[in-house]
């Protein structure tokens, strides 16, 4: 089956006064059509930035990608626009993205009036309905006002905004991070819902590995603009190979109680993502690093079958 989308050899790097920022570096991966790959990571490892420049939101520096079998690496302004016919984005904090001053019903159909896909008023009115429902808002809400709606809300008036123009590909940028946990699960629920409907593929940004480990098929973990571990959801929250991904999971608090919790505490300084040395570049905060680890640059390999893992030494490390 041929990928919905395919990264390949992904750069995007920003000028500072201190040199170039190097906030994704040489990412590669593939998504299947109504797949979900959830990628994860701290803060600042290049997952968010990811995420927009596979949408064209921010530039590439250098890489391929291709949607649907079609270079989009460098799209004209035409074929941006259809594309984003295709690719959405829902993000964090919807307040952030959309305009306080519209109704509920206008911002769910500003893209149907921006891409005039409706012939009638009825047509229209139907459609923003339709949408609202969708995604599980009553329609006593059509004419209220985001801030008079409560987080959850607010982060279904985002998936039906994107919902708009039936794309095929969204990339969900922390978006629920900022609910309460209870409300996490039912916006959880209703995106995999949408997905099964409407054969939806995502990719899901976290920097939370218990939210994607039901929502994923596949999960990329980044450090510092590098993958360092790449496989299905379920070998990877059964086995975890780098030394990163095994502290990522030991922070997620267990369900049971009395269970017990071997946390692993990372210590040391982050290495500098600005001109980064060939090295890797989690050795300064690596129990098991080596003198090679500081001067070669480990490359992603795979270890186990479809299981791939950027590390000197994963094998030793893991006795495998
Ligand atoms: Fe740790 Fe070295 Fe592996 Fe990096 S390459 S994760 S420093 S053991």
């Amino acid at each position: 089956m041929e990928p919905l989308l395919q990264v390949k050899n992904l750069k995007k790097y920003f000028p500072t006064k201190s040199g170039m920022l190097h906030a994704v570096d040489n990412v590669s991966f593939t998504i299947e059509q109504g797949k979900t790959l959830g990628v994860v990571g701290e803060s600042g490892c290049g997952k968010s930035t990811l995420g927009r420049v596979v949408l064209h939101l921010l530039p590439a520096t250098s890489g391929e990608i291709l949607f649907d079998g079609k270079d989009i690496s460098n799209p004209s302004k035409a074929e941006l626009h259809d594309l984003r016919r295709n690719m959405q984005m829902v993000f964090q904090d919807p307040y952030s993205s959309i305009n306080p001053r519209q109704s509920v019903a206008e911002i769910i159909g500003e893209p149907l009036k921006v891409y005039k896909i409706c012939k009638t008023k009825e047509e229209y009115d139907a459609r923003v309905k339709q949408l609202m429902e969708i995604v599980g808002l009553p329609e006593r809400y059509e004419h209220s006002y985001p801030h008079e709606l409560d987080g959850g809300r607010r982060q279904r008036i985002g998936i039906g905004r994107a919902l708009a123009l039936q794309p095929k590909f969204i990339v969900c940028d922390e978006p629920v991070s900022a609910l309460d946990v209870s409300i996490q699960a039912q916006i959880l629920n209703l995106m995999m819902d949408l997905q099964d409907e409407m054969n939806l593929t995502y990719i899901f940004v976290t920097h939370d590995l218990s939210v994607v480990k039901h929502i994923s098929d596949d999960i990329m973990v980044m450090y510092l603009g590098v993958v360092v571990e790449k496989s299905s959801a379920k070998e990877l929250f059964s086995r975890q190979l780098h030394p990163y991904t095994k502290a990522l999971l030991s922070a997620i608090p267990r369900a049971k109680i009395g269970e017990r919790k071997n946390r692993i505490l990372l210590k040391g300084e982050l290495t500098s993502p600005i001109e980064p040395p060939k090295a890797c570049r989690f050795a300064p905060r690596c129990p098991y690093a080596k003198e090679k680890c500081f001067s070669q640059e480990p490359v992603l390999e795979e270890i186990l079958p479809e299981h791939f893992v950027c590390c000197h030494y994963v094998r030793e490390i893991n006795q495998l």
